[in-house]
């Protein structure tokens, strides 16, 4: 367990209204909560409240994991919860532009023949 996240999502649920709750807790929302940097970090991440349906509690967690597949870590539980990330479709369609650039001239090569 960790103490400090589990204190924090408390905190952090007293500012939430009724309507979130339902929605992380019914639809499995993740409630992003800001940026934040902690002690010994090179740089910020962003944090989530979500409800984990294996302990029954409001966990608070940033993701961690490849961004094609990343996971939030219930503060109380340790059970992982799957978190598709906003950027994920930014990245696939990134990738997808490069991939093009990166074979542009076999294209222009195969259409040449
Ligand atoms: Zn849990």
């Amino acid at each position: 367990m960790n103490f400090a996240l589990a204190r924090e999502a408390q905190e952090a649920l007293k500012k939430t209204t009724r309507w979130q709750r339902f929605c992380m807790k019914m639809r499995g929302k993740k409630l992003y909560l800001g940026c934040e940097q902690k002690e010994g970090w090179s740089g910020k991440l962003p944090f989530y409240l979500f409800w984990c349906s294996a302990c029954e509690h409001y966990a608070k967690d940033y993701p961690h994991g490849f961004i094609e597949r990343q996971y939030l870590i219930c503060s109380y539980c340790g059970q992982q919860q799957d978190f598709v990330s906003w950027r994920a479709p930014f990245t696939e369609l990134r990738d997808l532009v490069l991939f093009f650039i990166r074979h542009r001239r076999e294209f222009f090569d195969r259409r040449k023949n």
